[in-house]
């Protein structure tokens, strides 16, 4: 295959051959150093360079790691425009220019891929820029040793495929040949090293590498160059970047851009910096110019975390950094140019933005801009500020905040009573919002494995790298010892919403003990902990945890006009009165399951199950109608509180489905009662429970086939819902129940059942003299058999539900119940994409519901269509069900605000002709 014409897009100097809309191609940060440093509207002060393309990357995977034949002369031009520009020259003994080369793919990937700083730096070319940099040797040095040890680890040992053991990598190597150096001069850091101790320590690492690697160290521009470009795109392919893409749903085909930069040094003493903003607080949403920044320091130190970071302004402060400076009073000037810039940046882009600067000796550099990753809280926030300020309109509001980040607004904070009485261990800063508990593990290995085992973990380290990400990801929660809000562990874990707390100073940890010390006291590996993320406490031991969403104005205000662009109804599964009005809190527009004998379950009192229990052990009709009777008033309670509490709305009350038999006592106690209620023997009550077992329980006596064999329930049942909503109505409140058969796969069983239930409809209206009580009779679909048959039972029903839990059970095969056996297999093979009984296979299920929706529309055009199985909270099922046409989808309470957030976008997708 070769690449489409052009390979490589330069900017600078104003100008730039791409811009921001090619981020396919340019990578997010390539297209967007394009855009700073081209777009007439902006024209920041952005260091020259090229991009590679990530069609380069995608070739140099499909032709065994070779590139297109015209791309090293597309660089050598590029790189003659950038020397023209600067006036230095690749390579050039006096006048030496140095590059950076950096990856970056369609969406951000935070650490995952590699990055060379100082490439150009040589034996040749270390005088030459000694002398631009006015003499200082003891600079070039450091750049030079560190170019050799980002070199050494990243392109001559990780992209060359060798995987040392643990502490044997090269970077580790020469760390310690440098701390050997360090503590023999008895210096405390870095800093202290001079430039003589620097060339004598590039000279032994060099050693070290050849006696390592088997190979020199390259010390030619040129192959430095190359080596770079090759190990940011080998790095694609490197074990932590595609568990990173695994998670967050990034196709392997996407690639990776190289962008090729002229370097700009923070590093050159104390009139230069580097640093990390933000528009506006990703943390909490406030609209606050936001940042960090370090004197005298490159770039990778304030995301490594080894340094604590001072906040660019007093926005920024927090207890960890207060005491530091600020850019703000360190270099005025230089920060107002930096605020005005991000300004620009801001109402350029319209959102919120991650940037990164150099200050080189008094010179503001912009190195990068990135829509900015931010947590739940915040994008709501965010959106909600940004749609008053008139920024954005209500679509764009709606489409800027993912369904993930909603979903940790409702997520469980310490429950502040119990929180108000405790004393923290330790504090640091709040990275990750909400509360957490697990139990500390000092590595990701053990996370993973933990986590596998069922445990709820912390992870808990001095700092993360990208290699700890997988262990991240199984944690409840993050704790680090350093790093400030922009380190590794806080970028990553603010991208996921998980609690975390960073730089916790007064944490020390022994990773060989696995221990940690805190306010004098010892916590062992297994020991529990609770994060307060939001405040960035930690506690000892286990706090209780409660929702943070009751009075969530944000939150509502936010639901409301996502309320306004849906099209799909949101109902909920509720079985209870206390779920139906938490439901309706979080906006519910009505009960779309009530699953009947889920009531008989609650708390409080064991008499509605004991009347149920009689029931089912009773062997004759008299028995059981008798029992019936004695259970009535119960389920009329619980029925018309329900009805009562979705006041106006539809509720779908389900007729009595699952097997008889998981109702059967298993305690000695109440089986003695049970026998004794009915007047017979314990033998005889042992004999009737044996006779209602099943060989295949969830294909047996349940659903439909139980009203067709004892009428007298379903009566039972249909005769309280109908005086529940006759006595509603006579309250001046407008009931509305519908009534559902499940495990329907036949006509004929849908009459017998319905002939029942209006007979009894009718019965109740006599009895309380009503003419009329408004309802509605339907079915579940969730048999296959009913989805073929749907133009049949639709000429009868008036409603469908489908219950997605049972059609994929029975569509796959797959025992609902026991899928956890073969499952991650199943997942790791890459033979299935997702658990299909938390998204909708659509490829298959979602046929199904298609032909069903589709036969049954067409003998009944009002039918009314809704899901209720577990997808209906599941936002790329409910996208499904909007573009599949349903009238409305059904989830738990808690997961109706996403429900919500999906069925607007899935609206805004619609329109923007993505899907039809
Ligand atoms: C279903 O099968 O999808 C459903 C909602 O019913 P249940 O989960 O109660 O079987
Ligand atoms: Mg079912």
């Amino acid at each position: 295959m070769a690449t489409k014409s052009k390979n490589v897009f330069f900017f600078g100097g104003g100008k730039a051959d791409g811009n921001e809309s090619m981020k396919n191609l340019l990578g997010g940060k390539g297209a967007n150093l394009a855009e700073m440093a081209g777009n007439k509207n902006l024209r920041l002060p952005v260091p020259p360079g090229f991009t590679i393309t990530t069609e380069v990357c995608t070739y140099y995977y499909k032709n065994r790691r070779s590139y297109p034949k015209t791309l090293k002369e597309e660089v050598n031009i590029a790189l003659k425009k950038v020397e023209n520009l600067m006036g230095h020259k690749f390579g050039d003994i006096n006048n030496p220019l140095l590059v950076s080369v950096r990856s970056g793919a369609r969406s951000s990937m935070p650490g995952m891929m590699e990055t060379i700083l100082n490439v150009g730096l040589t034996e040749k070319t270390i005088p030459g820029m000694i002398k631009q940099s006015g003499g200082n040797s003891r600079f070039v040095y450091d750049a030079y040793r560190r170019l050799i040890m980002m070199y050494s680890d990243v392109v001559m040992e990780k992209a060359a495929g060798i995987e040392p053991i643990d502490e044997q990598g090269i970077r580790k190597q020469l760390e310690r040949i440098m701390d050997t150096l360090k503590k023999q001069k008895g210096y405390k850091s870095d800093t202290d090293l001079t430039s003589d101790d620097l060339k004598q320590l590039c000279a032994s690492f060099k050693v070290k590498i050849k006696e390592v690697l088997g190979k020199e160290f390259p010390d030619e521009v040129m192959e430095q160059l190359w080596g770079g470009v090759g190990a940011v795109f080998a790095s694609w392919n490197g074990k932590r970047a595609i568990s990173y893409r695994r998670i967050e749903n990034i196709p392997d085909e996407w690639g990776t851009a190289v962008s090729v930069q002229t370097m700009v040094f923070g590093n050159m003493g104390q009139s230069s910096a580097t640093g990390v903003a933000f528009t506006r607080n990703p943390g909490n949403g406030d609209n606050k110019f936001y940042g960090e920044y370090l004197i005298n320091a490159q770039g990778e130190d304030v995301v490594a975390g080894i340094r604590t970071p001072a906040p660019i302004n007093v926005a920024s402060k927090s207890e960890h950094n207060k005491e530091l400076i600020t850019l703000e009073d360190a270099m005025p000037k230089v920060y107002k140019e930096l605020f005005d810039i991000q300004n620009r940046l801001e109402k350029h882009y319209r959102n919120m933005m991650d940037i990164e600067f150099t200050i080189e000796n008094d010179r503001l550099f912009m190195l990068q801009c990135r829509v900015g990753k931010r947590n739940g809280p915040a994008a709501v926030r965010i959106a909600m500020d940004m749609l008053k300020e008139k920024l954005i309109t209500k679509e764009e509001a709606v489409m800027r905040v993912t369904p993930a980040q909603l979903d940790e607004l409702l997520h469980p904070i310490i429950d502040p009573k119990a929180e108000a009485i405790v004393k923290p261990i330790a504090k640091g800063l709040p990275a990750g919002p909400g509360g957490a508990f697990g139990q500390i593990v000092f590595n990701a290995k053990d996370a993973v494995e933990w986590y596998r085992l069922g445990k709820k973990t912390i992870l808990v380290r001095e700092e993360t790298n990208p290699e700890d990400v997988e262990g991240m990801r199984a944690s409840e929660a993050i704790l680090t010892a350093r790093g400030g809000m922009t380190s590794h562990a806080a970028l990553v874990a603010r991208g996921w919403g998980k609690c975390c707390v960073v730089g916790c100073g007064g944490l020390h940890i022994d990773y060989t003990k696995k221990e940690l010390h805190a306010s004098g006291k010892i916590l062992k590996e297994g020991d529990w902990i609770t994060l307060n993320g939001t405040k960035g406490n930690v506690y000892e031991g286990k706090l209780p945890m409660m929702d943070a969403t009751a009075e969530n104005d944000l939150l509502s205000g936010f639901l409301k006009i996502c309320g306004t662009v849906k099209r799909l109804g949101i109902r909920t599964n509720a079985d209870t009165p206390e779920d139906a009005a938490k439901a309706k809190q979080f906006g519910a527009e009505g009960i779309g399951l009530f699953r009947t004998e889920h009531m008989f379950y609650g708390a409080g009192s064991d008499e509605p199950l004991f009347r149920l229990r009689k029931m089912i052990v009773s062997k004759t009709e008299d028995e059981r109608k008798k029992a019936l009777e004695e259970l009535f008033p119960y389920v009329k309670k619980d029925i018309k509180a329900t009805l009562a509490a979705m006041d106006g709305f539809p509720v779908v009350i389900r007729m009595l489905d699952p097997p008889l038999h998981e109702f059967v006592p298993r305690d000695q106690g109440k089986l003695e009662q049970l026998a004794k209620d009915l007047n017979i023997s314990m033998e005889e009550l042992a004999k009737r429970a044996n006779g209602l077992h099943e060989t295949n329980p969830m294909m047996g006596h349940r659903g439909v086939r139980l009203g067709v064999t004892y009428p007298e329930i379903t009566i039972m049942q249909v005769r309280a819902i109908f005086e529940s909503a006759a006595e509603l109505l006579k309250e001046g409140k407008k009931p509305y129940p519908e009534i559902m058969i499940p495990v329907v796969c036949d006509v004929k069983e849908l009459k017998d059942q319905l002939d029942l239930c209006k007979i009894t409809y009718k019965e109740v209206l006599a009895k309380y003299g009503l003419k009329k009580i408004k309802h509605m009779f339907g079915t579940m679909i969730e048999i296959p058999r009913a989805a073929l048959v749907a133009d049949k039972l639709a000429e009868l029903a008036e409603f469908f539900s489908f219950g997605t839990n049972d059609m994929t059970q029975m569509g796959f095969g797959f025992s609902r119940d026991d899928i956890g056996g073969f499952l991650p297999e199943y997942l790791k093979k890459g033979i299935l994409a997702d658990d299909p009984f938390q998204s909708i296979d659509q490829e298959g299920i979602g046929e199904l519901i298609k032909i069903g929706i589709e036969r049954g529309r067409k003998t009944n055009k009002n039918l009314e269509v809704g899901i209720c199985g577990e997808h209906g909270g599941e936002p790329r099922s409910v996208e499904f069900c909007h573009f599949a046409g349903m009238d409305y989808v059904s989830c738990s309470p808690f997961r109706v605000p996403i429900a919500k957030l999906a069925a607007a976008q899935a609206v805004l997708k619609d329109k923007k002709g993505k899907k039809k």
